[in-house]
């Protein structure tokens, strides 16, 4: 394994908990904030010494809503993280926003320490369907927000979208890429809608009282994505994301090539030295476990080869260019024929995955049907 890795930060605070999320995000959680900041710091202090002699090539700092805490916070924290760790020359830090969070003073002070890549989530352009995904903002404030960036300094920035939304129509989907591809952003994330579990609205489908939308809408509004975005000149990269030549994510190139990072902050997972596990993901817990030692991490898995590969093939197909068979060779010592040959080729035959220039990548049907793909390497 290669000793440069990437950092994740997670910041669980949230100002209003959106209707489909199920990520480790809490709402008025605020007095937390002091004491979860003096933790995290003290967690990357007991990091500093295990990643001697590792070159960190990315930093993000996810949530939760970053935006949503005091920006000196974010100041310490990367400020920490550049005098503890080696940090790349070219180290990418990305950090997600969120409209109706973002101040002319944050972002100043973000570009001040060093984030040189901006996330703002958005996910549609008419309020009336932010407000049914229960988002604290309209689409104009988006507008000042992405505007005062650019006018900041911001180059690299990335608009995080949703498509599939109960009650959206492709019109609206069409309009919302035209009017946020007109802000000309760098990279911009689309993912279409899961309804989880738990959620507002996981609880309001069990209960009858949200339709889904047809699964044709949704896939003829990814298609309209791909070919749009396409002739707007952004490369279509992995299965969600697209980004104009060379701005890829290169943090979240490290997830999808299986590489190595560790997360800090509750919740937060880690793949580092070969395992896998996470930590705990109530913020009090895990305050209380930082300040009085104790330990913090669940779920350690040690990855064997025969995961790992897996892993390598799950997410590597993710990506459009797909997973390089040189690379699973001198990665695993083994040829990828020898382990996936039947895999491969009963996906083949579906018309789901093509072979080309030493790669195999899901082709334009089996981007529609990756899931079942992926099924086949597990
Ligand atoms: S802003 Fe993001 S993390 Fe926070 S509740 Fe909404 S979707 Fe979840």
């Amino acid at each position: 394994m290669s000793n440069s890795i990437g950092i994740y930060i997670h910041i669980p605070f949230c100002r209003a908990k959106c209707f489909y999320c199920d990520f480790n995000s809490f709402a008025c959680r605020d007095e937390l904030v002091p004491a979860y900041f003096n933790a995290l710091k003290k967690e990357i202090l007991l990091y500093s010494e295990k990643l001697k002699g590792f070159s960190i090539k990315s930093v993000f700092i996810g949530g939760g809503t970053p935006s949503a805490v005091d920006e000196h916070y974010i100041y310490e924290v990367i400020s920490l993280l550049d005098s503890e760790f080696s940090l790349d020359e070219r180290v990418e830090i990305s950090i997600e926003t969120n409209p109706g969070t973002l101040t002319k003073e944050k972002l100043e002070l973000y570009k001040a320490v060093g984030i040189n890549r901006l996330s703002i989530g958005l996910q549609a352009w008419q309020d009336q369907i932010l407000k049914s995904l229960g988002r604290i903002h309209t689409a104009k404030e988006f507008e000042q927000n992405i505007t005062l960036a650019k006018k900041i300094g911001f180059n690299n920035i990335n608009v995080d979208l949703i498509f599939g939304i109960p009650g959206q129509t492709l019109e609206d989907w069409i309009e919302t890429l035209k009017h946020v591809v007109a802000l000309e952003p760098q990279h911009l994330s689309c993912y279409s809608l899961k309804i989880e579990e738990g959620t507002v609205f996981g609880n309001s489908l069990e209960k009858g009282e949200l339709v889904p939308i047809e699964d044709e809408i949704d896939r003829e509004m990814y298609s309209f994505c791909k070919d749009y975005l396409s002739i707007k000149g952004y490369k279509h990269y992995e299965i969600s994301n697209f980004a104009k030549p060379g701005l890829e994510c290169r943090h979240n190139m490290v997830y999808w090539k299986a590489e190595e990072y560790v997360g800090l902050g509750a919740g937060a997972h880690s793949y580092f030295k070969g395992l896998r596990f996470n930590n705990i993901s109530d913020i009090e817990s895990y305050i209380d476990g930082i300040y009085y030692n104790k330990v913090i991490t669940e779920n350690i898995e040690v990855i064997n080869s025969k995961e790992s590969m897996a892993e390598f093939m799950l997410l590597g197909l993710r990506l459009i260019d797909g997973v390089c068979m040189e690379e699973f060779k001198s990665r695993f010592n083994e040829e990828i024929y020898n382990i996936y040959g039947n895999q491969i080729g009963k996906m083949q035959e579906k018309g789901f995955l093509i072979v080309r220039d030493g790669k195999i990548a899901l082709s334009t049907i089996g981007l529609d049907y990756a899931n079942q793909v992926f099924m086949e390497f597990i």
